[in-house]
């Protein structure tokens, strides 16, 4: 019998065995959303582009005397955003302006119009003077036009996105998104939507799965299922290796119907097979005809479990990421025991809460068979139980990776 894998080495094994795929290419920045970064990105201009107030208001010069007048300042200009001052402040005068809207040249601080009265001749006065740069956005006071707004392997997400239209970039260089072929396996599985023959199930692997990879920023090009017979799931993997990489589910452990390892062994290449994980034992990764193919348990939180703790990782890094996400934990209180036999790390399904004096506690699912969907639906986590642990108490603290964001 083969030795277990440590989750991390097989992590580690894997992302060293993949590069971000090469063909990158220039999109705008509309179309860019989840790629990640072929090359650094300096901003175009700079942000913002010109000195502008901060509130709806009145712009000064700080240090005109007038302002300490009683008989106060006449209003020599109105500047909406959008629009271009008429001139120069003229001293002794102030501008009433709105927010976003440019500094006419000589004004150097902006006064909130709930500071301000206006007199009965029309001249505005203020309760208070105002400081240097006081309610002003000066020119690149967020971003330097030229300035390294991010690197090559920076994700694309809606702030970075926005940075970048602020600073006046259009077109970005980005890496393709992996195009990945999803196969199951089983004599067993029926499409939903058909009548489910006798000793037939749905199945729930393909839906799952193809979310999954979506969510990880990956291209599904394919869904394909092939039967418990060697010659069919080697047609079925040949039709998929089109993809970029491949994501097979069922047929990796030990059972006579179980193929996946010997077409590998003929047509590729098994990296590893096995890891010390529950759920997710039988994972196998390798290669077939040149393409990665990461063989999931068949069983549905196996499969999931897998996919986000491997798979994900594996597609973030050919997507081009400079640094794979590590999934955000916590940790928490459990309020009941935990069963657990030492020899595997376990990720047990849970439901966490915050408490009201801010303390998040947790509780595992009563049903953490490898079957049970509804476990993962109706918790919120995963509950990360080293290796080596065994049963646990109540009251003890555990670690927690939130499904939100994540596999959610
Ligand atoms: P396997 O890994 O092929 O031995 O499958 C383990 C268990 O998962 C069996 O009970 C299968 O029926 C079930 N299973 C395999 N593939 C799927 C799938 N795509 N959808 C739902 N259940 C599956
Ligand atoms: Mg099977």
């Amino acid at each position: 019998m083969t030795e277990l894998l440590d989750l991390d080495t097989a992590l580690e094994r894997l992302l060293s065995s993949l590069e971000p795929l090469p063909n990158g290419h220039q999109l705008p920045i509309a179309l860019a959303h989840g790629h990640y970064l072929a090359a650094a990105q300096r901003a175009v201009t700079a942000v913002p582009p010109f000195a502008n107030s901060a509130m709806d208001g009145y712009a000064v010069a700080s240090t005109d005397p007038a302002l300490r007048r009683s008989e106060g300042l006449v209003i020599s200009q109105r500047i909406l955003a959008g629009s271009a001052p008429d001139g120069p402040l003229a001293p002794g005068s102030c501008a009433r302006i709105f927010t976003g809207a440019p500094l006419p040249e000589g004004a150097d601080a902006v006064i909130a119009q709930e500071e301000a009265s206006i007199l009965d001749d029309g001249r505005v006065c203020f309760a208070t003077a105002p400081v240097t740069g006081a309610c002003v956005r000066r020119r690149g006071g967020d971003v330097e036009a030229g300035q390294v707004l991010a690197e090559a392997g920076d994700h694309l997400n809606a702030a970075r996105l926005a940075l970048f239209a602020a600073a006046g970039i259009n077109q970005v260089r980005v890496h393709s998104r992996p195009r990945v072929a999803i196969v199951t396996t089983g004599d067993e599985l029926c499409p939903p939507g058909t009548p489910l023959a006798p000793a037939q199930i749905y199945d729930s692997n393909a839906p799952m799965l193809a979310a999954l990879a979506r969510d990880s920023g990956a291209e599904v090009v394919a869904v394909d299922h092939a039967s418990d017979d060697p010659q069919d799931l080697h047609r079925v993997l040949e039709a998929a290796t089109r993809a970029d990489a491949i994501i097979c589910s069922g047929g990796v452990s030990v059972g006579e119907a179980d193929h996946v390892r010997e077409v590998l062994s003929a047509a590729g290449e098994i990296s590893f097979w096995r890891l010390a994980l529950k759920p997710g034992k039988p994972f196998a990764y390798g290669t077939f005809q040149g393409r990665p193919l990461f063989g999931l348990p068949g069983n549905p939180v196996s499969s999931l479990v897998t996919f986000l703790l491997l798979v994900r990782p594996a597609l973030q890094r050919l997507a081009g990421a400079g640094r794979v996400d590590e999934p955000s934990r916590f940790p928490a209180t459990l309020t009941a025991p935990i069963r657990k036999r030492p020899g595997r790390r376990d990720f047990q399904r849970g439901e966490y809460r915050v408490t009201e004096d801010g303390r998040i506690e947790v509780t595992a699912d009563s049903r953490q068979d490898s079957n049970i969907l509804s476990a993962l639906t109706a918790g919120n986590c995963l509950i990360d139980l080293p290796r080596q642990q065994g049963d646990l108490d109540a009251g003890e603290r555990v670690w927690i990776l939130p499904l939100a964001g994540w596999g959610n």
